[in-house]
């Protein structure tokens, strides 16, 4: 971390492989800023325009925002983040979802003289990644959602209020297979690429959180 340009870190791995809790670890250890593509779509929908409105059908839809849009939105980010991020450094989470996307963010970083981009892979094999979307539970009393991973398979009740845990589909089954076979798809063949650049960083995301976590942190120090 002494490098001079601050440290992007991409955050890459099949839904339910920890991206969301080990990006959170992560910016509180190096006071990153987030950049997640989720937030900037939910953000921009609020607004009553035709890109807002369009954007709260596809997304209530579960479709896929197509990459113009979405690298629009998130290339404008970007460019005020380059304004204010200065030495502190930056935590992206939910792109590039596929080769185009890891192409154009690659350029986009070039142009803004962002050269330090690590990318780091939480794997996970197809199975777990079911498993865990399937059986994840939810607090019923503070909506807290309990991964199912590691030592939370054990929880009774809630760790934050002792509230009641009950199982809850977010997705139906096939919605899920149709996120996994997405990525085997399209996002497969951007993880392979910062693999061609040497970029990659492969975590076994099987691990418990902190086990994850301490090895993200000592690939990043190496
Ligand atoms: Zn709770």
């Amino acid at each position: 971390m002494s490098n001079k340009q601050p440290q992007i870190i991409i955050l890459l791995g099949r839904s339910g492989c920890g991206k969301g809790t080990q990006a959170k670890l992560l910016m509180k250890e190096f006071s990153s800023d987030y950049l997640g593509s989720g937030a900037l779509l939910r953000e921009r929908s609020k607004q009553s325009d035709f890109t807002g409105k369009k954007l709260k059908q596809v997304m209530d839809k579960g479709d896929l925002v197509p990459t113009p849009v979405m690298f629009r939105l998130w290339a404008d980010k970007i460019a005020k983040m380059r304004e204010k991020v200065g030495k502190k450094g930056l935590i992206i989470d939910g792109s590039p979802r596929s080769l185009l996307e890891a192409k154009l963010m690659n350029s986009a970083f070039k142009w803004y003289e962002w050269d330090n981009v690590k990318v780091i892979l939480l794997d996970i094999s197809e199975q777990e990644a079911f498993s865990r979307l399937t059986n994840r539970r939810i607090c019923k009393d503070c909506g807290r959602l309990i991964p199912w991973v590691g030592e939370f398979k054990d929880l009774k009740k809630c760790d934050k209020c002792g509230g009641e845990l009950e199982t809850r589909f977010d997705d139906k089954p096939e919605a899920i297979q149709a996120r996994l076979d997405y990525y085997k798809k399209d996002v497969q063949p951007a993880v392979d690429y910062y693999e061609e650049q040497g970029r990659l960083i492969k975590v076994d995301g099987g691990q418990s959180i902190d086990n994850v976590y301490k090895e993200i942190i000592q690939c990043l120090l190496q």
